[in-house]
């Protein structure tokens, strides 16, 4: 009988610690404890580097958290980074420049980048790059293409949440806006855009892409008035990378091409 109560003795004070622990936010803490206080008895460390190791070890896995959950709101359509980009491949893209964004600086300073060229030269990637590495600073980022803000706004119109969607949208610190100049917009669908990039005017930035020069964005909003002051708002405090080269997707699979052309001409050569 007397059992159960010897077990609770000892048990609970590390049922309480992981209750506070818990309640104090402190997963890794309450994960590692016992191991790294057997490593600490090993080697004698004294107690407060017992705790500065736990300290360390949950800031650590924090910050790894905290990044982790800013790319899931991100919704970043796939996962890329300037390591795994080839600027030799895109002389015409300022590399310098690039390097410097990836920084973040001109996040926390509102300004904006305007990615231009046609199809298949890397904006996306660049783009989608730019992001993850503002989430690596902290920065909170919302990436999403033209068309599917444009939906997504008219949506929220219809379902009367279009309030709720456009603090949360003036909110982020930065907002990726891949694809403008694909498609064309209705004239609600061309305001509603227009409001978002008003809104974040100096509040926030905005990486547009897109493969139309200046002169045509008219085409896709429909009003020259309306792009005109689009333009200005988006321009003020603005870096502009032109990617206008040859398709880098068009190259890749070229290459792969002439690769199959050659294997295949060896064949021929020796078959009889
Ligand atoms: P865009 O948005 O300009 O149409 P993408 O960024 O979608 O082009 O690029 C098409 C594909 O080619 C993607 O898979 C991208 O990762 C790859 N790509 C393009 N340019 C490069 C580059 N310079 N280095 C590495 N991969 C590249
Ligand atoms: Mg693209």
């Amino acid at each position: 009988m007397d059992a159960p109560e010897i077990t609770s003795t000892i048990v609970l004070p590390q049922l309480l610690l992981e209750n506070h622990l818990k309640v104090l936010r402190l997963p890794t803490f309450a994960r590692e404890y016992e191991k790294v206080a057997a490593e600490c008895a090993r080697e004698s460390v004294d107690y407060p580097r017992y705790l500065l190791r736990l300290c360390e070890l949950e800031r650590i896995d924090r910050e790894r958290r905290n990044m982790e959950r800013r790319v899931r709101q991100a919704r970043f359509p796939v996962i890329k980074s300037l390591e795994s980009f080839d600027f030799s491949a895109i002389p015409a893209l300022n590399k310098a420049l690039v390097l410097e964004l990836s920084r973040g600086e001109w996040i926390q300073k509102h300004e904006n980048v305007i990615t231009l060229g046609p199809s298949g030269v890397g904006k996306t990637h660049v783009a989608l790059a730019l992001g993850l590495a503002a989430c690596q600073k902290g920065q909170s980022v919302s990436f999403t293409t033209a068309a599917g803000l444009v939906h997504e706004l008219l949506e929220a119109r219809d379902e009367k949440r279009l309030r709720a969607l456009q603090k949360q949208l003036a909110r982020v610190d930065l907002l990726i806006v891949d694809e403008l100049g694909y498609v064309p917009f209705t004239a609600v669908g061309s305001e509603l855009l227009f409001e978002v990039f008003s809104r974040r005017y100096e509040q926030g930035s905005t990486l547009i892409t897109s493969n139309l020069p200046f002169d045509e964005w008219t085409q896709v909003f429909g009003s020259e008035r309306l792009t005109g002051a689009l333009l200005d708002r988006l321009t003020h405090h603005v870096h502009i990378l032109e990617m206008n080269w040859k398709s880098y997707r068009l190259a890749e699979s070229q290459k792969r091409k002439s690769t199959e052309r050659k294997t295949q001409m060896g064949k021929d050569e020796t078959s009889p």
